[in-house]
């Protein structure tokens, strides 16, 4: 059986040794480590034979045929060769922060649980839920604010599904909706993790005091 691996999230926030770890193939995508957008790759094991993706023409092995965008490879051989240098490093500032916000958060804003594991996790991601709230009215106010985060999974984003991540967990679909998933990258600062530790308890808070449901829950109704 082949093992593939879908590493986007992984470059640069985990060592990957392709022969230790019996990886067949991988798919990585430069955007996610400060590459150039419209531009990954994918790592076919020697001796893995795999359907072409495109006919035609000769490029790319034959398995993606079309001319190679030579500026956006060249990019992103670049920046998988900075994203890796110093792993560690990296890992170590960017969970320094994220622990701090995670750990602001839950503190300061009541029925607020975490998603997921606290520590088996990317170094500088996690996602709340917050009881009583809509994720979605969050995000605008959060927007407004100059914060970019997301609710759901990243790739159900623009739908108004709760995540099926956040529900095959166990999440009830209620709680679900009121979830928020923040990323801290290289270019986030201490400063930025106050700001949102001072704006997102007053946003959960306008929001609930609008919610019928926080109300009730207030008098003991829920
Ligand atoms: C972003 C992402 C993708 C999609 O990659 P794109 O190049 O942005 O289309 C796939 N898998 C994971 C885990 C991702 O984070």
């Amino acid at each position: 059986v082949y093992f593939h691996t879908d590493a986007v999230q992984a470059i640069g926030n985990v060592p990957i040794d392709v022969k230790a770890q019996n990886i067949d193939m991988l798919s990585l995508s430069a955007h996610k480590f400060y590459g150039p957008k419209g531009v990954g790759a994918l790592y076919i094991k020697k001796g893995v034979r795999i359907e072409n993706l495109i006919h035609g023409g000769g490029q790319e092995r034959k398995k993606r045929a079309g001319t190679e965008n030579i500026a956006g490879i060249v990019g992103c051989g670049k920046a998988i060769e900075l994203a890796t240098a110093d792993i560690e490093g990296h890992n170590i500032r960017i969970r320094a922060m994220r622990d701090r916000l995670l750990k602001g958060v839950l503190e300061k804003i009541p029925n607020a649980r975490l998603n997921g594991h606290p520590t088996e996790r990317l170094p500088g991601n996690f996602n709340v839920s917050f009881e009583f709230i809509e994720g979605e009215s969050m995000l605008l106010w959060l927007d407004d604010e100059g914060i970019c985060a997301s609710t759901g999974s990243a790739c159900t984003s623009g739908s108004l599904e709760p995540s099926h991540v956040l529900l095959a967990t166990g999440l009830p679909v209620e709680i679900s909706h009121g979830s928020l998933r923040l990323t801290l990258g290289d270019a986030n600062t201490e400063e930025d993790v106050d700001f949102v530790l001072e704006v997102l308890p007053k946003v959960v808070s306008r929001l609930r005091d609008m919610s019928p449901l926080y109300q009730k829950a207030k008098e003991g109704g829920l």
